[in-house]
């Protein structure tokens, strides 16, 4: 596996993969990688010639300074992780190999990107555009991977394809990855000391026992059952629960507005900021 981390050097590599007729799949991250990372690259190595898997922090997507300077940063284990999964290329540049000068692009995703995620971290969405489509440009892949993890991401992702050109482009969804307890693996665990992991566990259990009282409760009480169980937790508060249109990301009042109904949370353990989402 090859370490690159200037955008030139890269880009002669992919021009090199693309003049033998070769397959390029990327998978973006942000680094300290775990399982669930890992299983959008096994997929990648399985379904391309080449895959690349991209490290980088992104600024630009940060709204809190705190999280984006406590953010964990093990590139070091990162590659040595890569190389065993058999990737081909880890990309980490520097902030000016992306942004050689300020990105001032304004994305507009409405209305995926007015609910939820959108409201509460205003610009993350502009900045996830802004590196993916750079990405994008640089390492014209074939395919590129995305964790269900982040649901509201995977559907920007797919409209901005749809809406800013990238056509050709697949993009491949992947499941949630969990420990065997039902956290959904995240890079900001790692913050979690271990009593707080063992507390976190509380958010998967409460969205899979809410699949269980789906029948007999409305939307609005299962969602009301969700956040109370969780907050009756030490320790945990609910940021939102929403449960929406898997597809439009708009909320739902009666489940039988949609086939596809999808729960998206935000907890707060700590300063600790957990995500997860569960489909009924
Ligand atoms: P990140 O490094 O957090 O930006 O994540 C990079 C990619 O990995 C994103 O597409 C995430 O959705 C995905 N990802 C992160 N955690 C998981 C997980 N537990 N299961 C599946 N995909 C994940």
């Amino acid at each position: 596996m090859k370490v690159i981390s200037a955008t030139s050097e890269l880009e002669v590599a992919v021009s090199f993969f693309k003049e033998l007729g070769l397959t390029v799949g990327l998978v973006p991250t942000m680094g300290a990688l775990h399982n669930g990372h890992a299983s959008l690259v096994k997929k990648c190595v399985a379904e391309n010639d080449v895959c690349i898997v991209s490290v980088f922090v992104n600024p630009t997507q940060f709204n809190n300074a705190n999280d984006l300077a406590t953010y964990p940063r093990t590139l070091e284990a990162d590659c040595k992780l890569l190389e065993s999964l058999g990737a081909n290329i880890a990309f980490a540049p520097t902030v000016d190999q992306i942004y050689p000068y300020p990105d001032t692009r304004q994305f507009d995703f409405t209305p995926l990107d007015k609910v939820m995620e959108g409201p509460m971290r205003p610009g993350h969405f502009n900045g996830v555009a802004q590196v993916v489509s750079r990405l994008f440009d640089i390492t014209k892949p074939n395919r590129a991977y995305f964790g269900e993890k982040d649901f509201q991401q995977l559907a920007i992702i797919r409209e901005m394809c749809r809406k800013y050109g990238y056509n050709d482009l697949e993009i491949v969804g992947c499941p949630i990855v969990r420990e065997e307890s039902g956290l959904a693996l995240s890079s900001r665990n790692a913050r979690l000391s271990d009593s707080q992991k063992k507390t976190a566990v509380g958010i998967s259990k409460a969205l899979f026992d809410s699949k269980n009282i789906k029948n007999s409760k409305n939307v609005a009480e299962t969602k009301q059952w969700v956040v109370d169980t969780i907050n009756a937790i030490d320790g945990m508060e609910v940021e939102y629960y929403e449960i929406v249109d898997g597809n439009t990301l708009q909320p739902i009042s009666d489940w039988k507005e949609t086939s596809y109904p999808v729960g998206c949370i935000t907890v707060y353990l700590g300063d600790v900021r957990l995500i997860d989402n569960i489909k009924y």
